[in-house]
């Protein structure tokens, strides 16, 4: 029976993956009676759900950790619970630096999360980083932030070996969802309210590969999944991420192109743009290889946003390496691009390669690559200002107003009071490197989406908060893409 008055803090690092497992985190959680604060002196539960790929994600974490130390000497029955790619990399380092952890719960260990818990009261400190997924964490309850948006697992686990990324490392190999879970779990999304999903896994084009399908000779595919999805009631926008450009198939541009509810973008890491360092990188494809996919993908479906990851100073990385990445991005005329300077991570092969740049080279060059990234992305942003756009409305802007997205994922400020979930038929009048001005089109209260005209009631309310802050959640960084992480 649920305890009353119980409170946890979860705090979230890291890509979407860990946005996802922890909805799984703050479901258990609620199911299991606690409800959320955003007061760690409050919290009878701290969780940490940590990022292995950013630089320093371990120092950060001791940081955090060592701020609870006279939190958790005050209040003793403090539950301290470190999750995530850390947590499966570093497994009992954890508690030998920071002896206060309670429970150190790993990437494929999160469904026994609250057992753990359970023990850690009778037993003391508890630690399963098991190195295999039995149940996939889609499956838990899950307490999202919004209401009409959610990431749907696919896939967990990497079985490429990128030279640059732990992924292979804390969250093994390929393991594959069945196309029959996934899809009950859409449909069951889009019966509760949800309008908008984002489908994750490390390589969504390698989707299915680990499958069989009983009685049939045939696995099932992205592209499969995709058409499978589009066929949902209720739903309005499908997201995806990330593609591999080595695995990527017509199939799949087939299957966007004629579906339409995937939406109008696609997140495609680029890396590098020199031959050579994506091969150091271990990335099997070449330059010219990813431009003739985006050229592809542009010709079937011509209004489409590309974003992309782009790592700065790999070891080695020359100044011609780095003008061929300048060239890749001039050709691509990437719409966003999140841009990384390397740092080594210890536990991949690229940390121990000769040839680390140092921290000032390495500046200078991602200096010259975001000044022109950020040049293209206002050219880029500048031809929508005209056009009209739908927005899917997803919080408050920063400067009054709401702030929503395009189903090209560009992010549009709206002026007046519009509920999250709401969809504006808007005109866009302003265009800056990150974002869309917008007016409603057809003046105010001119823009009922059509789910409220078919309706005719006002759209949901957001859900209940319980892993960020208010502040954090106004920042703009919310369902669509947040930034993601370097890989795929
Ligand atoms: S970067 Fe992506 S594809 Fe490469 S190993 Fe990491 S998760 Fe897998």
């Amino acid at each position: 029976m649920a305890m009353a008055g119980r409170r946890y803090l979860l705090r979230t690092f890291g890509c979407q993956m860990n946005e996802h497992d922890s909805e799984r985190i703050a479901g258990l959680l609620t199911a299991d009676g606690y409800v959320a604060t955003e007061e760690a002196a409050d919290a009878n539960v701290v969780v940490f759900n940590t990022c292995a790929i950013r630089e320093n994600a371990d120092n950060r974490l001791y940081g955090n950790l060592g701020h609870l130390r006279p939190l958790k000497q005050a209040n003793p029955r403090m539950r301290i619970v470190v999750a995530g790619c850390l947590a499966q990399k570093d497994g009992g380092t954890i508690r030998e630096r920071a002896p206060w952890v309670d429970v150190v719960v790993g990437t494929h260990a999160l469904p026994g999360l609250l057992d753990l818990l359970h023990r850690a009261e009778t037993e003391g400190p508890q630690l399963d980083v098991r190195e295999q997924t039995e149940v996939f964490p889609s499956a838990l309850p899950a307490l999202r932030e919004v209401a009409h948006h959610a990431w749907v697992s696919i896939a967990v686990g990497c079985d490429n070996a990128c030279t640059f990324c732990i992924v292979p490392l804390v969250r093994g190999p390929q393991l594959s969802r069945p196309i029959g879970d996934v899809l009950a779990e859409v449909q069951g999304l889009a019966r509760r309210g949800v309008v908008e999903i984002t489908l994750l896994g490390q390589n969504v084009n390698t989707y299915g590969r680990d499958l069989t399908v009983p009685g049939s000779a045939r696995r099932p595919l992205f592209a499969d999944l995709l058409r499978a999805v589009n066929e949902v009631d209720g739903l309005r926008r499908i997201r995806f991420t990330s593609p591999h450009p080595h695995d990527f198939t017509p199939d799949v541009i087939d299957a966007m192109a004629g579906s339409g509810k995937v939406c109008e973008h696609i997140h495609f890491p680029l890396q590098s743009g020199s031959d050579r360092v994506l091969k150091a990188m271990q990335r099997s494809y070449r330059r010219e290889r990813y431009l003739g996919w985006l050229e592809r993908i542009r010709a079937a479906i011509p209004d489409i946003a590309v974003s992309t990851d782009v790592i700065v100073g790999f070891p080695a990385e020359t100044e011609e390496d780095f003008e061929d990445t300048l060239d890749v991005v001039r050709r691509a005329r990437f719409d966003q691009a999140y841009t990384f300077q390397y740092s080594p991570r210890p536990g991949t092969r690229a940390a121990e390669m000769d040839g680390q740049l140092d921290k000032p080279e390495v500046q200078e060059r991602f200096d010259r690559l975001v000044a022109l990234q950020e040049a293209i992305a206002l050219e880029r942003m500048r031809e929508q200002v005209g056009s009209s756009a739908e927005v899917l409305i997803e919080g408050l802007g920063r400067k009054g107003g709401a702030r929503g997205r395009t189903r090209g994922n560009r992010v549009v400020h709206v002026g007046g009071e519009h509920a999250p979930g709401t969809f504006l038929d808007v005109r866009i009048v302003g265009a800056h490197p990150h974002h869309l001005d917008g007016e409603l089109a057809g003046g105010p209260g001119g823009s009922r989406s059509e789910r409220e005209r078919a309706s005719g009631s006002p759209p949901e309310q957001g859900g209940p908060g319980g892993s960020r802050s208010e502040r954090e959640r106004a920042s703009g960084s919310p369902p669509g893409q947040r930034e993601p992480a370097a890989v795929g």
